[in-house]
């Protein structure tokens, strides 16, 4: 912990409940902690670091970039940031992409989007937007106005007007919420804080129907979902439905903040001169690594070999929950975004696995997370169902005759 220059409040302001454990080196799947032990990294700083840690091709497109150029602005054109907007566009539904330095800026951008593209075509009354029960967009005002959930919201004045939330899958709330003020509808294809819950192809069909019936933009948050993890480029082309605007965020930097909103033409035909701003967004730097990343991913062959190693993982997984069905329930998710929904108290799993030299992350609706590098081997695969069995042991002989508690618990 860090010291306290009065006792009322650590250094770092107290705004986590941190686990105790610091990590002084990675290296691909495994990170090192203080404590002088080895993890391997199920958890990836929540779906960021999709290459692992010091990759080395990463590691020296970073190195080059930073004995060149850092910074620049955006009043000067950045030839990095024009080629990964093209790389992104072209492997994409989108024609246009602002660059951020987070998710959760970048569904600032996917919301002013949205509500741009309303007035811009004569209808600014039209400026509210449909989430859903169970999101996550982020923590500024408005993306967590998106959120909807009380308890983030809490103590912050008066939440940010212009959401209306829904049950996540029910067409007909949706149908029924939309009024003469709607202007979009903003869905995580998979909620990922939310517990590993996927929209049916058929609720995202609807969805698509209704926006295009009503003029509404659909928006995919898939900061959490894309660039690879689902196991295709984004998560949403498994469904074959389309957004008009997409953000996109963690693993495009692979731990280097950088994030996106991507936009067609049309949704984003207002976004002129003067709309929106960054100082660091998609700066040299940022779009150095983040093309590096691309690099990688979009190399052939890549996403079959993620999704191989995920149907392995998966099939390993319903073998443990089949085989210790006290402590787990399902395996749910796709490609390589995988929850374990749990019957023992998440946070208590997330524990037990640490202390095998596990890392997961919880999540909502008592679900713990697997989100492994994409680069992760058979042979990782097996460490972690061998860990996460003898985690099961443990769980049971620290809890031998308790029935298991229904408690949950939220990363973020
Ligand atoms: C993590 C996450 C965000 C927020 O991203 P930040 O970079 O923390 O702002 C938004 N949406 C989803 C789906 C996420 O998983």
């Amino acid at each position: 912990m860090s010291a306290a220059k009065s006792g009322a409040i650590p250094a770092v302001m107290p705004t986590y409940r941190r686990t105790d454990l610091a990590f002084e080196k990675g290296e691909g799947v495994y990170l090192y902690g203080v404590d002088g032990r080895r993890y391997l990294d199920f958890a990836c700083g929540l779906a960021v670091t999709a290459f692992g840690h010091a990759h080395p091709y990463l590691v020296n497109v970073l190195e080059q970039q930073a004995k060149t150029l850092w910074h620049s602005s955006n009043l000067f054109r950045i030839p990095g940031q024009e080629r990964l907007a093209q790389r992104l566009v072209a492997a994409t539904f989108a024609d246009t992409v602002f660059f951020t330095n987070s998710g959760a800026e970048a569904n600032e951008c996917a919301i002013k989007i949205i509500r741009k593209y309303q007035s811009s075509n004569g209808r600014p009354e039209r400026y509210r937007i449909i989430t859903f029960e169970g999101a996550f967009h982020g923590r500024t005002l408005a993306a967590l106005a998106a959120t909807g959930q009380d308890k983030y919201l809490e103590g912050f004045g008066p939440k940010v007007d212009g959401f209306d939330q829904v049950a996540f899958g029910d067409l007909k709330a949706v149908e029924a919420a939309i009024g003469p003020a709607t202007a979009g509808i903003l869905i995580e294809p998979i909620q990922g804080e939310g517990g590993i819950r996927a929209a049916t192809p058929q609720f995202l069909e609807g969805l698509r129907a209704l926006c295009d019936k009503h003029d509404l933009l659909l928006a995919f948050d898939e900061v959490q979902t894309g660039l690879g993890r689902s196991g295709k480029f984004f998560c949403h082309e498994w469904l074959g439905v389309a957004p008009d605007v997409m953000s996109v965020a963690k693993a495009l930097g692979n731990g280097f903040p950088i994030g996106a909103c991507l936009a067609t033409a049309k949704a984003a035909a207002g976004m002129t001169p003067g709309t929106h701003g960054s100082t660091y967004g998609g700066n040299p730097l940022g779009t150095a690594v983040a093309n590096a990343v691309l690099d990688l991913m979009l190399a052939d062959g890549f996403f079959d070999r993620v999704q191989e190693v995920a149907s392995h993982l998966r099939q390993q997984l319903a073998m443990v929950v089949e085989k210790h069905g006290d402590i787990f329930e399902d395996v749910r998710g796709q490609g390589l975004l995988i929850g374990l929904k749990c019957k023992a108290a998440n946070n208590d799993v997330a524990a037990a696995w640490r202390a095998r030299g596990l890392l997961g992350a919880v999540a909502g609706d008592n679900v713990i997370r697997l989100l492994p590098a994409l680069i992760i081997e058979a042979q990782h695969v097996s460490e972690a169902i061998q860990l996460i069995e003898a985690a099961c042991q443990d769980l049971r002989k620290a809890a031998p005759a308790k029935s298991p508690a229904p408690a949950s618990a939220k990363a973020n």
